[in-house]
């Protein structure tokens, strides 16, 4: 690599702040990017530049480029050959190309998704699993085995993908940098792609002697099992992300995520609205009227729900606080019992005479008695 000073390459001073030399890179980055520059000697500089800024944008590199020069600094110098490697390193090559085609841009682009934003080995994929909780479990958290395949490390080569007693060694394809950049035509113009290197599979490095164990590749599938902590108050349709726990990248990448889809099954008693749990509470007519002490039986364990005599259907009693927690676990939200009042049917010869006498009582008018079949007829054509 050149000899030109790093700082002087991005043109700050050497106390330049983190946003500072950002800056600096950005616009350098702008004005050498071949699309924008036809000079012959713009790519090399822009090479040198996005390497300028790898380092000074990570403060422990900084520091040893500071300290002994770009030797110091170089990645990978000085024993482990991965040291440096593995989110130590900002910005890099991948933050050119987000500011080129912005951030992201869907699945499937060169940056697709979380847009690589740092050399080294390509993370592992993230993986996605579902899990099935009872509604309880739901309501109050619950610590659940899952288990699932997926690529864990190789402990044999410890993820370097070199049989042990050989290292891997700097990719030639690449530079070690892992990403090559294409130019090319198209009918819009020129067309700048970028992806990982053919040769080294992203990884920076190559392997002359593969380990066996995972041909080569620093991880194999394995079933793993994990305890998902499910918090109290989570929803159908709600998914965790577990950090780390997807796949295992190639050659020591980092692993990718694990995404656990909650499914919640359905209550008997209970159904659920945002933090509320609404229950339908069917009272006879006697008791809506006259009132009544009912045991209810909450998730929380029996309460004495006192209704009132004249309770009419769609009265709603709120037991405070023994709704679902808040998934912060900072509230709690309220037990709604919604009142049914049901009408008696099926009566008894003395049912009806006493509902008759009811109404009579009360002055209102009401069918006259069922004689049998007239009524069965009406009923049949209404
Ligand atoms: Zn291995």
């Amino acid at each position: 690599m050149a000899a030109t000073d790093y700082y002087e390459l991005l043109g700050v001073s050497r106390a330049a702040t983190a946003d500072e030399l950002k800056r600096a890179y950005r616009r350098l980055a702008r004005e050498l990017h071949p699309d924008t520059n036809a000079d012959p000697t713009a790519e090399e500089r822009f090479k040198e530049v996005g390497l300028a800024y790898e380092v000074l944008s990570d403060p422990a590199r900084r520091r040893r480029y500071d300290q002994v020069g770009p030797e110091g600094a170089a990645r990978g110098a000085g024993g482990d050959p991965f040291s440096g490697f593995g989110g130590a390193t900002g910005g890099g090559l991948g933050d050119i190309f987000d500011a080129f085609f912005g951030a992201g841009g869907g699945g499937g682009g060169p940056f697709g998704g979380q847009g690589r934003t740092q050399p080294g080995p390509p993370p592992g994929a993230d993986m996605e699993m579902a899990v099935q909780i009872s509604f309880e479990e739901a309501v109050f958290g619950v610590a659940k085995e899952v288990s699932l395949r997926a690529p864990v490390r190789c402990g044999t080569c410890e993820g370097s993908g070199a049989k042990p007693g050989t290292s891997p060694v700097t990719c030639r394809e690449c530079d070690g940098i892992g990403q090559v950049r294409r130019v090319r035509q198209s009918i819009l113009g020129q067309m700048v792609t970028a992806g990982p290197c053919p040769r080294c599979g992203g990884a920076g490095q190559t392997v002359a002697d593969p380990c066996q164990d995972c041909r080569g590749e620093g991880r194999r599938t394995e079933e793993r099992s994990y305890t998902v902590d499910i918090p109290a108050g989570i929803d159908q349709g709600n998914t965790l992300r577990l950090s780390g726990r997807g796949a295992a990248g190639p050659r020591s990448g980092p692993n990718g995520d694990l995404y656990v889809h909650v499914r919640v099954a359905t209550h008997d008693r209970f159904t659920r609205d945002g933090l509320d749990l609404v229950h339908e509470l069917h009272l006879p007519m006697t008791q809506a009227s006259l009132g009544v002490h009912v045991p209810f039986e909450t998730l929380d364990g029996e309460e004495d729900l006192v209704v009132p005599s004249g309770t009419q259907t769609g009265r709603v009693f709120r037991l405070r606080g023994r709704g679902v927690p808040r998934v912060d676990g900072r509230a709690r939200g309220d037990l709604l019992v919604e009142v049914v009042v049901d009408t008696p049917v099926e009566l008894g010869r003395d049912e009806e005479e006493l509902l008759r006498r009811l109404a009579a009582l009360r002055g209102e008018e009401v069918a006259p008695v069922d004689n049998g079949l007239l009524s069965r007829i009406r009923s049949a054509f209404k």
